[in-house]
């Protein structure tokens, strides 16, 4: 990776800690997947939860981009900004009553349904609307991704989707109602694969499915939707070939004529974005050295979380490198970015730089020891811009301060 973003002007510009996305890399990203698709109808639906900053979801709409939504919060996002209310899937295993209504309201163009009974309040829910829900159902076809067990959804242990039998149950139930109409399925086997066996396995299960509907039911599905989670290099993955991952899923859709939908988040945004702290301190506690930096776990907390691993980088002329523990402010040993890293002697000030942060970064951030979230900066051209201000004090007790 090479840096063509100045961190320092950014620094200096609009303090730290920061975001910055590079919005070109955005583009080459969007742009690479719908290529390899072309031989096909495709409809690519960005995962919103990524990144949700309403400047990088338009610039996604701006391509033609649609929406992956996990709540009606990102539903709204989506069309804040102008993604098509017919490019907006509405997915989730916990959807409450007034998201599902809300979803209905709006005219999306399906919920991804993952459950039996979820099935049973979207066909109560639209017949109190009077409206027919356009539906996918999220199948779950028990392979394991090989990915890290938080980010892995495929198996039969985990919470999403339901098995081929449900979902065909389902199928039937549906076909049968008048409020729900079934044009989609789905799967989603996990996050960040970087093996195309699983998907393959699991493209072909699902695809098997969509014929057997087809020649047993005559449900003639629309939309075959392979779920996200293309793997990014965060240190030396080997990845999967966009082009290849195409040509795996349209080979098993072979003979059916049903547009690909392919929900990326991490693919598009992971490497646009970096997260950029300033050292405080250096310390030695018992042999042990730390550097302290003003970013901390609840700006970025995957390290914590996943014990997941970013690039580091310190912005400075030192070689003097030796092991430490990169590490925030919060009152939690679980806040480091980094343990055990080879980094330089560091002073007062310097940046470092967390690379990788675009996806499951900003996102996840809470106020955690009341600091308020960072400030979140664009690149385009060359040209930088704020995209959210740094939360003030004010903003961070604004929905408390009224009740004293
Ligand atoms: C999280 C999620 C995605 C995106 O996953 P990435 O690994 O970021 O590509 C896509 N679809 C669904 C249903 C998800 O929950």
């Amino acid at each position: 990776m090479e840096n063509k973003i100045d961190f320092q002007n950014l620094a200096q510009k609009y303090q730290t800690p920061y975001y910055v996305y590079d919005f070109d890399y955005i583009t080459k990203q969007y742009q690479e997947l719908k290529t390899a698709f072309k031989a096909r109808k495709s409809l690519i639906s960005y995962a919103i939860k990524a990144n949700s900053n309403l400047s990088v979801v338009r610039h996604l709409a701006q391509q033609g981009s649609g929406a992956d939504c996990v709540s009606i919060g990102e539903v709204k996002r989506a069309l804040k900004v102008g993604i098509a209310k017919y490019k907006i899937i509405f997915s989730g295993v916990g959807k409450t009553d007034d998201e599902i209504k809300e979803a209905l309201e709006l005219d999306i163009l399906m919920i991804n349904v993952e459950s039996e009974a979820e099935l049973h309040r979207v066909e109560l829910l639209a017949k109190e609307l009077n409206k027919e829900a356009r539906i996918s159902i999220r199948v779950n076809p028990n392979v394991d991704p090989q990915t890290h067990p938080y980010i892995s959804t495929g198996l039969h242990e985990n919470k999403f989707g339901v098995d081929i039998n449900t979902a065909k149950r389902m199928y039937i139930k549906a076909k049968n109602s008048d409020f729900l109409d079934p044009i989609g399925i789905h799967c989603h086997i996990g996050s960040q694969l970087t093996e195309l066996s699983p998907i393959k396995e699991a493209v072909n299960i699902v695809a098997n499915l969509v014929r057997n509907l087809k020649a047993a039911l005559d449900i003639e599905l629309k939309f075959f939707d392979v779920g996200g989670g293309l793997g990014i290099v965060y240190d030396d993955e080997k990845l999967i070939d966009t082009n290849e991952y195409a040509q795996t899923i349209l080979e098993a859709l072979f003979g059916l004529d049903i547009t690909v939908v392919c929900e990326p988040g991490r693919f598009i945004v992971g490497n646009s974005g970096y997260f950029v702290t300033k050292v405080l301190y250096e310390k030695i506690n018992s042999d042990k050295r730390f550097i302290i930096v003003d970013g901390a776990m609840n700006d970025l907390i995957r390290p914590s979380l996943y014990n997941a691993y970013h690039k580091i980088e310190v912005l400075n002329q030192n070689d003097n490198k030796s092991k430490c523990n990169l590490v925030g402010p919060v009152c939690e040993s679980g806040d480091f970015f980094a343990k055990d890293i080879e980094l330089p002697q560091t002073e007062h000030n310097d940046l470092v730089v967390i690379h990788s942060a675009g996806a499951y970064g900003f996102t996840m951030a809470s106020n955690y020891n009341t600091r308020g979230r960072v400030a979140e900066i664009a690149i385009e051209n060359n040209q930088d811009r704020i995209i959210r201000d740094r939360e003030t004090f004010e903003d961070m007790i604004a929905l408390e301060e009224k009740y004293l």
